[in-house]
């Protein structure tokens, strides 16, 4: 079957697309908007991707802040041999005609593209970002032990008690990072061979190994290193084969003395749908447990991060973002930088009243703005089911699966108890919300599409309450 060959700057859409695809795995959600969603594709010339950004403030920002971030996300979006120019652009140039490239050389481009992508291993690629190390980790009560074990681990590899070292935590307090750093402090100081992968990554390339009868370089290739440091290990839940395979490989590492490192978004425990044996190797070695940090940490990460941007926050600033946001750290570097990039292109100063602005987008928004109501009334639009349906004992699926959505989202947006939150979905008790928050959030983190939806959801509350 012959297809229309998509014109050059259909192509080049797509290709940006899967590099934002990339990078949103790379930076936090904010810096990809701040950052990224700005940038326009508009040509490509041969192993050149010429990228226009809006001002030369931008260019200058990636350039030294999400270079390595932007090649990485490159490199598995389009295999290697692709490079990113980045441009201050007038917008003109995107409807300029695609004189470089010849539809033949892109045809081969794009095929060389797709062969690379299929053949190689996630395992295979250099996965560590430089600027996760140790250094730039700021320590506090809440990841002190954690940080030493992963510490340790690094300095002597497979030489410790802490074989695997588990780390586990809610999102955004630092895991990957820890990880991270790891990798980077021994692949600095060692001849060992580290490979970092999440666990999608790891499971996506079993199936490769399997659908391309590769079986044996799969086991070759990741019982070649010496450090094998697996993230988010919760996603292997409820896959069976994987975690077979994920069963031989920790045994074959166990085995001959090498460094296992793991991190996952729940106690082993609560690891449900995990093999049993999994579940107890898992912690044989040691497990340890990220919080949320506390108030003076948060103070430190700030200024932390903001000296690594070159700047020096004043101290009234530091604490109101400290004390606004205490979700996570991902949230709180997400609003800071979002603050000094509105101070830079606004050529604004660095104040309360523009952090306060900045904030509205960030803070825990309160109870008075966004009340369960208003999220039922969000939730029951959007899904297109009536909110005295929601409130009622209706089991129809699609009732139920919105006062799930609902009823999860009131726990995330609103202050109220549990108990008070089912009396607003016709007075549920709480443990009817634990489920439903246990529910939604097991989906979201397995099926993409709908976790999409609780995403444009939680833009919609956002929104709402500004
Ligand atoms: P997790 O993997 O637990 O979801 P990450 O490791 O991705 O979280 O951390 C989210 C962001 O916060 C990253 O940018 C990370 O560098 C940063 N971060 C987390 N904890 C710290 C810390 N203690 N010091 C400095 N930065 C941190
Ligand atoms: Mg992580």
């Amino acid at each position: 079957m012959k297809q229309a060959e998509p014109s050059l700057e259909h192509s080049v859409k797509l290709l940006w697309e899967r590099v934002l695809e990339e990078v949103s795995r790379e930076v936090p959600r904010q810096t990809l908007l701040t950052w990224f969603k700005p940038l326009v594709p508009v040509d490509r010339s041969g192993s050149h991707l010429i990228i226009s950004a809006p001002s030369q403030f931008f260019v200058e920002w990636i350039e030294s802040h999400y270079r390595a971030a932007l090649n990485n996300a490159v490199l598995r979006a389009a295999g290697p041999g692709l490079q990113v120019n980045l441009q201050v652009g007038d917008d003109q140039t995107i409807s300029k005609p695609p004189a470089l490239a010849s539809p033949q050389s892109f045809k081969q481009t794009n095929h060389k593209i797709s062969s690379t992508e299929s053949n190689r291993f996630a395992a295979d690629e250099p996965n560590l970002v430089p600027h996760l190390t140790f250094d730039n980790f700021v320590e506090g009560d809440s990841n002190r032990f954690a940080r030493a074990a992963a510490f340790a681990c690094a300095e002597r590899p497979g030489k410790t008690p802490f074989n695997p070292l588990l780390i586990f935590g809610g999102a955004g307090l630092g895991k990957t990072h820890l990880l991270q750093a790891i990798g980077n402090h021994i692949i600095n100081n060692s001849p060992n061979r580290v490979i970092y992968v999440t666990s999608e990554q790891f499971t996506s390339d079993f199936i490769k190994a399997i659908e391309s009868r590769r079986r044996d370089a799969f086991a070759k290739l990741y019982r070649s290193a010496d450090v094998l440091l697996l993230d988010d290990v919760q996603f292997l839940m409820a896959k069976e084969k994987t975690q077979e395979e994920f069963f031989h490989t920790f045994n074959a590492f166990h085995h001959s003395g090498k460094q296992l490192v793991f991190s996952s978004d729940r106690p082993p425990k609560d690891l449900t749908g995990f093999d049993e044996r999994l579940v107890s190797r898992l912690q044989w070695g040691l497990v340890t447990e990220i919080t949320r940090p506390d108030y003076e940490t948060r103070v430190a990460i700030i200024n932390s991060r903001a000296r690594q941007e070159g700047i020096e926050l004043p101290p009234e600033v530091a604490h109101f973002l400290a004390q606004n946001i205490t979700d996570n750290v991902r949230t709180l570097q997400g609003a800071l930088i979002h603050l000094l990039a509105q101070a830079s292109l606004m050529g604004q100063n660095i104040t309360i009243d523009l952090a306060k602005s900045v904030l509205k987008k960030f803070a825990n928004i309160s109870d008075t703005t966004i009340n369960p109501e208003k999220i039922i009334e969000i939730v029951c639009r959007e899904l297109k089911v009536a909110p005295v349906e929601l409130k009622s004992r209706s089991r129809r699926q699609e009732v139920a699966e919105a006062r799930h959505i609902a009823m999860f989202l009131c726990t995330e947006y609103s202050k109220l108890t549990l108990k008070a939150i089912g009396l607003y979905f016709g007075g549920r008790d709480h443990a009817t919300v634990i489920h439903a928050r246990e529910v939604t959030s097991q989906r979201a983190k397995q099926d993409k599409a709908f976790s999409e939806i609780i995403d444009r959801l939680r833009r919609l509350i956002e929104l709402s309450a500004l």
